[in-house]
C-alpha cells in the first residue's frame, strides 16, 4: 500500500470508511496520523472528527494490542443543521501493513442514548425506592419451596438500602399469623391474578421485632416482585383505637373480648400465665351496701389489679366481679404464688371503706399444649372454681 494507492473501490460502501497513515517513533510507537481516504458514507454521515480526542483514542487503539471496538464521541452538523450534535460512533480498526491503518465507523448514538437514559432510569427509580418502598421482594416462583417457607417463615425480601452496591438478599421473618395470608397471595399470583395486596407481620433484618407491612406483589413470568411499605405505626394506632373501644365502661380496663382478641393473637403461643379473679360474696355487698358502693368496690378491684401486675399484662374485666390477667412470661411457680400473695395483702390493704376479699385461679400456658384462649381460660376457670371451694380468699395454681 502506498501513498498513491486507489481506493476508489471503497467510495459507495455503504459503512463509512476511512483510511489514516500511520507515524511512528524509533520506539515502533505510533505518535501521530494523517488521513489519507474517506469514503462516501462518512461523509454523508457528517463526521468531523474532533482531532484531539480522536487522536489520543486512536493512538492509544493503534498502540494496543486489541484494535477493535474503539468508541468515539464526535461532533457533528449533518446536512441542514448548523448546530453540532453528540453522536458516537465505535470504530474498529485494521492495518493491512504496519504503516496504513483502515477504521469502519459504526453509528451507536441510539444505542449509546438508550444506555444513558436507561443508567438515568435506574438511578432514579433507586432513588424512589430508597426513599419510599422499604422492602422490596424478588423471587423466582420455581426455587420457592412453601413448604420450606411456612416452616421458616422466610420471604426473600431484597433491602434497597443497599441497591447501589451489591443486592443484600436479607432474610426476613414472617410472623405466625402472616404465613397462611403470604402463601394464599402466592397461590392467588400463580393461579388467576397478576397483582395481589395484603398487610403482613414482618421482621426485617434491621429490626428485631415484628412490624406490619403493606405488602403488593406482581407476577413477571415465574418472578414474583413486588415492594412492602411499613405501616406499623398506622396499623398500632388502629389496634389503639380499637382496643380503646372495647373498653370496660366502668373501670376503664379491656373487656373480656378485646383481651380475648388480644390475647389470641399475640401472646397464645408464648409462655404465661393466665389469672382469673373473682370477688367473693360480692352480692351481699350489692345486697349490704347497694348497688353504687357495689360499683365502687369492682372499681378497686381494678385499680388493685393494674398496680399489682406489670405494665406489659393485660388486664381485663370479665364481666360482674370477676377480673383476668394474662401475664406474658410470667410462668414460675414460685413468682406466681408470690404475685397471689402480693395481690391478697393489696385487697386487704389500707383500711377500707368496705371491705372484701376475692379468690384467684391461675394456669400456667404452655404454649406446646395449649393452643387457645378458650382452652386456657377453661382451665384458670377450674382453678378458680377450686380456690372459691377451697374456702374463699384463696388462690389456685393450675401448673398445666
Ligand atoms: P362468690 O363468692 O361465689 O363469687 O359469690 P358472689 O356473691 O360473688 O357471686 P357472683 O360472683 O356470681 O356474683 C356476681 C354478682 O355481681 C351478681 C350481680 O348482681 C353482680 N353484678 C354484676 N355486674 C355488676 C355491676 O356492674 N355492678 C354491681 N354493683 N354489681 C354487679
Ligand atoms: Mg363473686
Amino acid at each position: 500500500m502506498s501513498d498513491n494507492i486507489d481506493l476508489s473501490f471503497l467510495d459507495n460502501a455503504p459503512a463509512a470508511i476511512m483510511f489514516v497513515k500511520i507515524e511512528k517513533n524509533e520506539n515502533n510507537e505510533v505518535t501521530s496520523f494523517s488521513y489519507k481516504y474517506t469514503n462516501q458514507k462518512l461523509k454523508e454521515v457528517g463526521i468531523v472528527v474532533d482531532c484531539q480526542v480522536f487522536e489520543k483514542t486512536l493512538i492509544d487503539v493503534l498502540n494496543s494490542e486489541n484494535k477493535e471496538e474503539l468508541k468515539v464521541c464526535v461532533k457533528v452538523a449533518t446536512e441542514g443543521e448548523d448546530t453540532l450534535t453528540d453522536h458516537y460512533f465505535s470504530v474498529s480498526c485494521w492495518q493491512p501493513n504496519p504503516e496504513y491503518c483502515g477504521c469502519i465507523f459504526k453509528d451507536i448514538t441510539k444505542e449509546r442514548r438508550a444506555e444513558t437514559n436507561k443508567t438515568i432510569e435506574i438511578e432514579n427509580s433507586n432513588v424512589i425506592l430508597q426513599n419510599t418502598a422499604e422492602l422490596l421482594i424478588d423471587f423466582d416462583l420455581r426455587q420457592l419451596n412453601i413448604e420450606c417457607l411456612k416452616e421458616k417463615r422466610y420471604i426473600p425480601v431484597i433491602d434497597c438500602t443497599d441497591l447501589e452496591g451489591a443486592i443484600d438478599l436479607r432474610p426476613c421473618t414472617l410472623a405466625e399469623g402472616s404465613i397462611k395470608k403470604f402463601v394464599k397471595m402466592l397461590d392467588a399470583l400463580t393461579n388467576y391474578t397478576m397483582q395481589v395486596k395484603g398487610k403482613l407481620k414482618i421482621q426485617t433484618g434491621n429490626s428485631d421485632k415484628y412490624e406490619w407491612y403493606e405488602i403488593r406483589l406482581c407476577r413477571e413470568g415465574q418472578r414474583i416482585v413486588g415492594c412492602g411499605r411499613n405501616i406499623n405505626s398506622s396499623m398500632l394506632e388502629l389496634e389503639r383505637l380499637q382496643l380503646q373501644a372495647e373498653r370496660d365502661s366502668l373501670t376503664g380496663i379491656l373487656n373480656h373480648k378485646a383481651a380475648e382478641r388480644l390475647i389470641e393473637s399475640n401472646h397464645i403461643k408464648e409462655a404465661g400465665s393466665m389469672f382469673l379473679m373473682d370477688i367473693d360474696d360480692f352480692k351481699t355487698i350489692n345486697d349490704t351496701h347497694g348497688h353504687p358502693n357495689g360499683d365502687e368496690v369492682i372499681k378497686n378491684m381494678a385499680d388493685i389489679l393494674q398496680y399489682s401486675f406489670r405494665q406489659d399484662d393485660i388486664i381485663y374485666r370479665i364481666g360482674g366481679d370477676e377480673f383476668g390477667v394474662f401475664a406474658p412470661g410470667f410462668c414460675e411457680y414460685e413468682e406466681i404464688n408470690e404475685r397471689c400473695k402480693l395481690l391478697f395483702s393489696e385487697i386487704e390493704g389500707f383500711g377500707r371503706r368496705i371491705p372484701f376479699s376475692a379468690s384467684v385461679g391461675v394456669a400456667i400456658n404452655d404454649p406446646y399444649m395449649t393452643s387457645s384462649y378458650k382452652k386456657l381460660y377453661k382451665r384458670a376457670d377450674e382453678a378458680l372454681y377450686s380456690a372459691k371451694h377451697g374456702g374463699k380468699g384463696k388462690a389456685f395454681i393450675d401448673i398445666n
